[in-house]
């Protein structure tokens, strides 16, 4: 059987390389992280700096506590992960196998094709419905029982969206499955899903700090569930994924949450500036409970995409074959980067 490769991004060095342009003039809108930098990060990690020479902790105790008491339930519900990618990994390899059956809406995040294909099982994809790529509930719904794992991004990547919680709830009813929800953006639409990790069993949720907390360096992530299934997790995961740094810089960024909240204030008001100013050059920019918007662009999608490069302006862009052919992904950054990016769009336009 042949896994599809997860297709990375082109680096910063190459783009610039590319363009002719030093790695500085280089933005990022394909990555969906923040575009704050992190100069309180310097102060934090000092201390592990010179204690580089031993492992960190297998248990993460630090990084369970810290979330611990940022979500308000129980360290024995977390699992700490080096970025929910990790964690995605792992809950493949934990609750899926030769021959099971996993279910997703698309288009979603690539990565749980290729978490439910490198252990064998099959999946489901259920296509969103109309120009807004809704959640298909009904058509979901009637797909339920035959999965043993259910894959949500809630909001979605790419599309932005986020079904509401009666549909949610439906889902999370109808199955005996495991459900892995995917909140990466979750800080962004406001949720809090401690409550639902109390009451389902079969829920994990999975958080990221490279997005609303603006970490994506440090590579952590962590997943809030039962305590069985925090335990199977523990069991594939690899002993010290998180680096002695990375675990300081979780502990001091859940630690300080206001950070994060002015994060999410800030780039919700870029998100809506943004969404103005993309509709002004003729896009039709999708709802979105995110840090990023797509945007229905139209045939020459992949010609602007390249053009864009050029000058060190990196867009996403989805597959000819796929439903997303004419759309392109833009990240919220700083304002500048914005007007950057909207001047740019115009003159390769018209
Ligand atoms: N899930 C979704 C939906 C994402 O968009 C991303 C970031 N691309 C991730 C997970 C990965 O997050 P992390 O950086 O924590 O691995």
């Amino acid at each position: 059987m042949t896994v599809p490769r997860y297709k990375w991004q082109p680096t910063t060095a190459e783009i610039a390389a590319a363009a002719g342009i030093a790695e500085s003039q280089v933005e990022r809108f394909d990555h969906n992280t923040s575009p704050i930098p992190t100069s309180w990060a310097a102060a934090v990690v000092a201390g592990s700096s010179t204690r580089l020479n031993e492992y960190p902790a297998a248990s993460y105790t630090a990084v369970r506590e810290a979330v611990a008491t940022h979500t308000g339930l129980s360290p024995d519900r977390v699992i700490p992960g080096a970025g929910a990618d990790e964690l995605i990994l792992l809950a493949g390899r934990a609750f899926l196998s030769d021959g099971a059956v996993a279910l997703e809406m698309t288009p979603t995040y690539a990565l749980y094709v290729i978490a439910t294909a490198q252990v064998g099982a099959k999946m489901i994809s259920v296509p969103a419905v109309g120009p807004d790529f809704v959640f298909p509930i009904d058509a979901f719904l009637d797909q339920v029982a035959r999965a043993d794992l259910i894959w949500l991004c809630i909001p979605n990547n790419p599309t932005g969206a986020r079904p509401d919680d009666d549909g949610l709830r439906s889902i999370i009813e109808a199955t005996d499955g495991i459900v892995i929800l995917d909140a990466a953006y979750s800080e962004f639409a406001g949720d809090d899903w401690a409550e639902s990790v109390r009451r389902y069993d079969n829920l994990l949720v999975l958080h990221t700090l490279s997005k609303a907390f603006g970490l994506a360096g440090a590579r952590v992530g962590y997943g809030l569930g039962h305590p069985d299934l925090v335990s199977a997790l523990d069991g594939v995961r690899p002993p010290g994924s998180i680096s002695s740094p990375s675990v300081d810089l979780a502990v001091a960024a859940l630690a300080t949450p206001a950070r994060m909240r002015a994060t999410v204030a800030d780039l919700t008001r870029g998100r809506a500036e943004l969404a103005r100013a993309l509709e002004g050059v003729g896009f039709r920019v999708l709802p979105s409970s995110t840090n990023f918007l797509l945007c229905e662009v139209g045939t020459n999608a992949s010609v602007l995409h390249a053009a864009l490069m050029t000058e060190g302006l990196v867009a996403r862009k989805y597959p000819e074959s796929g439903p997303l052919a004419e759309y392109l992904r833009f990240t919220v950054r700083m304002p500048d980067a914005h007007r950057r990016l909207v001047d740019a769009i115009e003159r390769n336009l018209t």
